[in-house]
């Protein structure tokens, strides 16, 4: 009974006035789809309009990062009480290009995953192994650490509306996707570690998406793969008819 969720995640592209174009072109393509939860994530300048413009249609926006305190003297950042008070009701955390460009931390993915639950706002928790773990045979090690670190002292309840996302780092906007079999038995990694930290209820509830250079012509044969519960889709989210493609998937 896990809705699948295809997200977009638009990264630092699009001026509040190109996201509302993208969205007079892409609503009318996905009206009525219900098969999947669509969400959008742009940049913090184009959120509220993006919330604004999509209330009441099937695709729904959230943040791209937050921070865990809702207010004081964090230049440049932005609180769950912040995001709640324009609609936001979700927030991508952890994602890798935060983690390799600007020393995002599993540690601080915790008190931003406490921080959203406590604010009643959806996480997606992205993880996945760098290149060089994977060809030293440590990605289920490194999976499982990220695993374990985000949900420190979250109880099964709490995590009842987490998602994760599994980005493999060396695919994501390489143009190189994982292939079905490789994402997939990553899922089945996280699902056993999910298991560990927040019991099989939870984990058989937590949706686990596929992240890394998602298109029309990939996305069918990794949403067959058993365990792929959706897609966060990066560079070929930009464009709403091959958006529109993929959520038609
Ligand atoms: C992403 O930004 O999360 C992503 C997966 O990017 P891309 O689809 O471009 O690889």
């Amino acid at each position: 009974m896990r809705k699948p969720i295809i997200a977009g995640n638009w990264k630092m592209y699009k001026t509040p006035k190109e996201s509302l174009a993208f969205l007079d072109a892409f609503l009318p393509l996905v009206e009525a789809h219900t098969r999947d939860e669509i969400l959008l994530f742009p940049t913090m300048s184009s959120l509220a309009y993006v919330l604004e413009a999509s209330e009441g249609t099937n695709v729904n926006a959230g943040a791209q990062n937050m921070h865990w305190l809702n207010e004081g003297p964090y230049t440049g950042q932005t609180s769950p009480t912040m995001l709640v008070s324009i609609g936001c009701r979700h927030v991508l955390l952890g994602h890798s290009e935060q983690r390799l460009y600007f020393n995002e931390t599993y540690e601080r993915v915790n008190l931003k995953l406490k921080a959203a639950i406590n604010h009643g706002i959806t996480p997606i928790v992205c993880v996945g192994e760098m290149l060089a773990e994977r060809e030293d045979g440590r990605t289920e090690e490194t999976l499982r650490h990220q695993i374990r670190a985000s949900l420190r002292n979250i109880s099964p309840s709490e995590a009842r509306r987490l998602v994760i996302a599994y980005e493999p780092i060396w695919a994501i906007g390489t143009g190189s996707t994982a292939t079905p079999e490789v994402a997939a038995e990553a899922h089945a990694i996280l699902r056993h570690e999910l298991t560990q930290c927040v019991g099989e209820a939870t984990a058989e509830n937590t949706r686990i998406l596929y992240g890394g250079s998602v298109k029309p012509e990939n996305i069918s044969e990794l949403m067959r793969q058993d365990g792929i519960d959706g897609a966060l889709v990066g560079g070929a989210s930009l464009v709403p008819t091959t958006f529109a493609n993929i959520v038609h998937y």
